[in-house]
């Protein structure tokens, strides 16, 4: 059915009513949902056929603009960790490693030409995770200028923080280059970095199947710039896999695990009771598995990524039962995993690891506006939220993966129609 609201401008407001409103908190479905909302935020959210006070319509209006029984309404979704500066969709490594060596401006209008395809595809809000070369910077002022172009809402450390040599170069600066920690993160500040990211581990050595080096940063280390970024106003997020490393960002205090591969059970019971939230990841690493044959790797590789996966869902499935604030986050940009499509992508393996679709959802809405505390109020649907959210007759409460079957999204008041998904090619 058509499914194609009005626009909503600030003398227009809209009203529908919906079968299922999810509203992006851990809490239930709203069924038979009235909303009111117009350019610039929701003014009303009444579930149970409770219908809108008579000032807050049209004058004269006493019908829904929209009446759809069938369709779930949902908040736009927040990717909590990608890379806007790298195309994951390319999977060649000698055109990875070219794409790498363009210029600032290259990059910036590779990720400019990223941002109106990620509102169509319901993505309202990008956290990006770093790069070196100022793009996620730029995208960010962009994105809290009136008159931005279409883009969804973008968040960025700027350069993340990392130990000259070690992992994270293509993204990081060093914190070498300044004579203390806390100078380190006031210059990230001072370049408009709007969260601190670290990344004091190395990644997964997949031949070996384990992280086999130690951590790039000491937990006094990790402390410091932490408590440098909490004393300036910003929260902290840690690139941590491997169990010692994990340990150490959790003991530092930071605000999130990013990845997290192979987290230990008491970990995850420390994460709960410190409320470090954790942006599991799963995309990369099945992207690694669901092209061997391109990637080149053996039996023995495969098996250890299976391994390394299967562990990763069933900490995932003890993280939620324990009550860890899990964000989804899909590190797009990576080898495999596109902007956009790979979120759509982690949603799905957050529920093949057991997450109710539900819990998936909150994941990528409510729980990271919570935790995270966005210089916007977005992935809530209640009043004096912003109006981005996505209706469709195909309900994301039987599987997370109807969220790809065609949808309208609503970004501000303006209607898009996303219909068949396009390709990964550019993202
Ligand atoms: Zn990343």
């Amino acid at each position: 059915m058509n499914l194609l609201p009005p626009a909503a401008t600030r003398a227009h407001p809209v009203w529908l009513r919906v079968g299922t409103l999810l509203d992006g908190s851990a809490g239930p479905p709203l069924r038979n949902a009235h909303i009111v909302y117009d350019c610039d935020e929701i003014k009303f959210v009444g579930a149970d056929g409770r219908t809108p006070p008579p000032e807050i319509l049209r004058p004269g209006q006493t019908a829904p603009d929209l009446d759809a029984p069938e369709a779930t309404l949902l908040p736009g979704l927040t990717d909590a960790h990608a890379h806007l500066f790298l195309e994951g969709g390319e999977m060649d490594p000698a055109k990875r490693a070219a794409y790498l060596r363009q210029t600032p401006a290259e990059f910036l209008a590779h990720a400019r030409a990223r941002l109106a395809p990620l509102v169509r595809l319901g993505i309202t809000a990008v956290r990006d995770a770093g790069d070196r070369h100022g793009v996620g910077l730029t995208l960010q002022k962009l994105s809290s200028e009136p008159g931005r172009p279409l883009m969804p809402f973008v968040e960025s450390p700027g350069a993340a923080i990392f130990h000259r040599g070690r992992y994270g170069a293509f993204m990081a600066g060093a914190i070498e280059d300044y004579p203390t920690p806390r100078a380190c993160v006031e210059a990230r500040i001072a370049a408009g970095a709007g969260r601190i990211k670290l990344i004091p581990t190395g990644i997964i050595n997949f031949k070996a199947g384990a992280v086999t080096s130690e951590p790039q940063m000491t937990v006094e280390e990790i402390a410091q710039l932490g408590a440098a970024a909490k004393s300036l106003g910003r929260q902290t997020f840690a690139h941590a896999s491997g169990d010692t490393g994990i340990e150490r960002v959790i003991m530092a205090g930071v605000d999130s695990v990013e990845h997290g591969y192979f987290v230990t059970d008491d970990q995850l019971a420390l994460m709960r009771d410190r409320q470090t939230a954790w942006v599991p990841t799963f995309a990369p690493l099945q992207a690694q598995l669901d092209h061997t044959a391109a990637l080149g790797w053996d039996a023995a590789v495969q098996d250890n990524l299976r391994r390394i996966l299967d562990d990763h869902a069933s900490s995932l499935a003890k993280a939620h039962a324990l009550g860890v604030i899990i964000v989804a986050g899909s590190d797009a940009g990576s080898c495999g995993v596109p902007h956009g499509l790979g979120l759509l992508r982690e949603l799905e393996l957050l529920e093949r690891a057991g997450l109710p679709p539900l819990a998936v959802i909150h994941t990528a809405t409510g729980a990271g506006a919570a935790r995270f505390v966005y210089q916007e109020k977005f992935g809530r649907i209640a009043p004096g939220w912003r109006s981005r959210f996505i209706l469709t007759c195909h309900s994301s409460l039987d599987t997370v993966a109807n969220l790809r079957q065609p949808r309208t999204v609503v970004f501000d008041g303006d209607v898009f129609s996303a219909g068949e998904n396009a390709g990964p090619a550019g993202l």
